[in-house]
């Protein structure tokens, strides 16, 4: 077993922190109180190569796998620039396109994934199915060769960025619930209404509520077999949990830079704060949390890679890092003490993030559920 970083990796590791640091927190934390993009880092970024770290090579991309952009997803958030779309468009569209796609698919959207030009953002959760993916009421049903869609989702990140939006729909009925498919759908088709839904977290992404009212697309629109969506959903949700637990882990460690840093300044009494174990055991506890959630999620990553399960990892790795950033905020802001809340600071921005972290892409009580069930083999509760 070999647990050494390897040269290519830490050289990756060093160019995206470089990118990343050119920008830095306060650039991060102006475009999230703003609401808008942060498109200049995305376009570095993925001048560099690192958003299509993931893509195949024939298509433009790096030619690696979730490792390497998990280590992308880990250094932009430890920089202090995290980056919510990384896990939609890098890490479950373009896996799931490159993975399930047609032909003609792969040709029309990886190389623009692997550039970065495009973003193809991800829409399943609905009003009335949020954790329940197979209730989703969103149809899409036959008319001649095409497809026509109708229903509502909401939260869905991004949709004033992308090109395109990959859509989980319901083309029929089976015996687990709704059958599923997933659909490439043109953000400006036709009959598909969004609206800004406003959220009080800090983020430069924003949400939509998406109407579909009779929005058709061809038959080249639908990924892979009909009725195939569960498996593919479930095959991207992977990445989506994998790259959301690196970004969780450099929020993290960017948490716990700032904190040490401050604490081993800041004097009230004789000795710099961080001499105080009131101070520095929320830290070194959560320092502890952060990397043990970092190997579980390299764990995870690497099993994806190689084609073995990564259900189990993947969730544990995104329940470990979310709670794991979390600790890291709370102990770095309470370092700071009434600093921890100042903008001058730039620690709060981060901190919705996070928040949502625990709650998607799957959140916390559905990966506890998960694991009762296929870890420890206890009933399933729901
Ligand atoms: C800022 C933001 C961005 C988002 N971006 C996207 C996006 O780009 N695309 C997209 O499709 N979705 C997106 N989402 C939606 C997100 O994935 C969902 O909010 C998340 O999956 C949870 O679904 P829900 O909100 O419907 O919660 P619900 O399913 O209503 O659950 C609510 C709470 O109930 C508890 N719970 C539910 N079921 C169980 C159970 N069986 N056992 C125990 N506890 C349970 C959990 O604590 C859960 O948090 C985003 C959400 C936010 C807030």
């Amino acid at each position: 077993m070999d647990f050494a970083e390897s040269t290519e990796h830490q050289a990756l590791r060093s160019a995206v922190a470089g990118i990343a640091a050119k920008f830095g927190p306060r650039y991060y934390a102006e475009h999230a109180a703003a609401r808008t993009p942060c498109a200049e880092l995305w376009q570095a970024l993925g001048e560099a190569g690192f958003i299509g770290v993931n893509v195949p090579e024939e298509y433009g991309g790096g030619g690696g796998g979730l490792t390497e952009l998990a280590l992308v997803c880990e250094e932009i958030a430890a920089a202090g620039t995290p980056l919510l779309l990384l896990l939609v468009s890098a890490a479950i569209s373009a896996e799931m396109i490159a993975e399930f796609g047609t032909g003609e698919q792969r040709r029309t959207w990886l190389p623009g994934l692997a550039s970065g030009a495009v973003k193809v953002v991800f829409a399943i959760t609905e009003p009335d199915a949020g954790s329940n993916t197979l209730r989703i009421s969103t149809t899409a049903a036959r008319d001649g060769d095409d497809w026509v869609l109708n229903g509502t989702k909401y939260y869905i990140s991004g949709v004033d960025e992308a090109q395109a939006l990959l859509v989980v729909a319901r083309t029929g009925q089976d015996e687990r619930g709704g059958r599923l498919s997933e659909f490439i759908v043109h953000a400006d088709a036709p009959g598909l209404a969004r609206h800004l839904l406003p959220v009080d977290v800090l983020l430069p992404e924003r949400q939509f509520t998406l109407h579909f009212d009779g929005v058709r697309v061809g038959p080249g629109a639908l990924v892979g077999a009909e009725g195939e969506g569960f498996r593919q959903v479930f095959h991207g949700l992977n990445p989506e949990r994998i790259t959301g637990a690196a970004l969780a882990t450099g929020i993290a460690r960017h948490a716990l830079n700032a904190a040490s840093r401050y604490a081993a300044d800041r004097k009230v009494w004789s000795d710099p704060i961080g001499a105080h174990q009131g101070v520095s055991h929320p830290l070194a506890k959560a320092k502890i949390e952060t990397e043990l959630a970092a190997l579980m999620t390299r764990q995870a990553a690497w099993q994806h890679d190689h084609g073995v399960p990564a259900g189990e990892s993947a969730n544990m790795a995104k329940y470990a890092a979310a709670e794991a950033a979390l600790a890291a905020l709370d102990a770095a802001i309470q370092t700071h003490g009434g600093n921890g809340l100042a903008s001058e600071y730039g620690l709060l921005p981060y901190w919705g993030l996070a928040r949502l972290l625990r709650i998607a892409p799957v959140n916390r009580e559905m990966i506890l559920n998960y694991v009762a069930q296929h870890s420890l083999g206890l009933p399933r509760s729901y």
